[in-house]
C-alpha cells in the first residue's frame, strides 16, 4: 500500500451518496467510478475512495482500513466506535426521535415508561432512557420502524425523521429528539504524519467548498450618496469593493453575504436604493 495514499469510505449508495461524490468533485477530484466496483481511485489527488455500506463505515475508519469517511452523526453515534469528528459537512440533516401514535398522551419522557419501542438505533435509544431514568423496553428490528405500533409490535418507535411527513401516514406524533444529525467527516484516530498531511490539504479544499456554500457573491448599482449606508449592510470579506459607474453620481457595490442573510439583506437594500441586484453563487472560498 501507498504510505502516502489516503482512503476515504463513502455510502455506496443512499441517502448520502451523491452529496459525499459531489462534494468530493466539487474539490477537484477527479474519480472514475465504474460501475459497482468497491474501490476507486483518483488520477489527480492522492486519494482512493471505498465504496461501503453507511454502518460499516466508523468501523472501517475507526480499525484504519479507511483514513476518513463520510457518515452521518447518527451512524457515529450509535455504533460508538473511536473515530476523530474531523468537520461538519451541512448535508444529510436529521433527527433521531422518539414518536407515539397520535391520540396517545405525552407529557415528557416519563410517559415512556413501561413502554416498548421499537429502533433500528438500540444504544442511542438506550443512552437517551438511561440519562433520562426511564425503564422501557428497546425492541431492536431492522428497518421499516413506522409500521411496528399499527401492527401491535410496540408502543413507540425511535426513528430518524427530516420532515416527519412519513411519521404522519403512519399516524404517529414526533414527541422527543433523542439527537440531531448531519454528514460528518470522520478520521481514523492515528494517522501517520505523511497521511496527516494529504488529510490538511483535503481539509483545506473542504473547508473552502463548504464557506463558499455559505455564501453568495453580491452585485449592485447604488446612488452615491447611499454608498455608505449600503456598505454598512454588506461587510463582506474584509470590506465591499466599491467602483464608480459610467454613468456619474451611481456607484457599482460588490459584494459577499451569508446566505442566511439573503432575503432580509435585500429588502434593506432595496429600502437604502440599491437597483440592479445581482446575486451569484461562489464556487470557491479561499480564507
Ligand atoms: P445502507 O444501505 O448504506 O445501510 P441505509 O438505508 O442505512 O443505507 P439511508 O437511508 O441511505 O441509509 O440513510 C443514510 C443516512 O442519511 C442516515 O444514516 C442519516 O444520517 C441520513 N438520513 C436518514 N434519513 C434521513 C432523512 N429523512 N433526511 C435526511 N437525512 C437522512
Ligand atoms: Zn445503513
Amino acid at each position: 500500500m501507498d504510505s502516502k495514499r489516503i482512503t476515504l469510505a463513502l455510502q455506496k449508495s443512499g441517502r448520502l451518496s451523491e452529496d459525499s461524490t459531489d462534494l468530493i468533485a466539487r474539490c477537484g477530484i477527479e474519480l472514475r467510478r465504474q460501475g459497482g466496483r468497491l474501490k476507486v481511485s483518483s488520477g489527480n489527488f492522492p486519494l482512493d475512495i471505498l465504496f461501503l455500506r453507511d454502518d460499516d463505515i466508523p468501523e472501517y475508519v475507526s480499525d484504519g482500513v479507511a483514513d476518513l469517511g463520510i457518515v452521518g452523526q447518527n451512524i457515529v453515534r450509535e455504533k460508538g466506535r473511536e473515530v476523530r469528528v474531523v468537520e461538519p459537512l451541512g448535508f444529510s440533516r436529521c433527527r433521531l426521535s422518539i414518536a407515539i401514535p397520535k391520540a396517545e398522551e405525552f407529557s415528557g419522557p416519563a410517559s415512556l415508561e413501561g413502554k416498548t419501542i421499537a429502533t433500528t438505533y438500540p444504544n442511542s435509544l438506550r443512552g437517551y432512557l438511561d440519562e433520562h431514568g426511564v425503564r422501557a423496553q428497546v425492541r431492536e428490528i431492522q428497518g421499516s420502524t413506522e409500521v411496528a405500533p399499527g401492527i401491535g409490535l410496540a408502543d413507540a418507535i425511535c426513528d430518524l425523521v427530516s420532515t416527519g411527513s412519513t411519521l404522519l401516514t403512519h399516524g404517529l406524533r414526533e414527541v422527543e429528539v433523542v439527537l440531531h444529525s448531519e454528514a460528518v467527516l470522520v478520521s481514523s484516530p492515528d494517522l501517520s504524519s505523511e497521511k496527516q498531511k494529504q488529510v490538511e490539504e483535503l481539509l483545506f479544499r473542504l473547508r473552502s467548498v463548504l464557506r463558499a456554500r455559505e455564501s453568495k457573491y453580491i452585485l449592485l448599482n447604488v446612488p452615491n450618496e447611499s454608498v455608505d449606508q449600503v456598505t454598512a449592510l454588506l461587510p463582506g470579506l474584509r470590506s465591499p469593493t466599491v467602483f464608480p459607474l459610467a454613468e456619474s453620481g451611481w456607484s457599482s457595490v460588490h459584494a459577499v453575504i451569508e446566505e442566511g442573510d439573503f432575503w432580509h439583506k435585500i429588502d434593506e437594500l432595496k429600502r437604502a436604493g440599491a437597483e440592479g441586484i445581482l446575486v451569484s453563487p461562489i464556487e470557491k472560498m479561499i480564507a
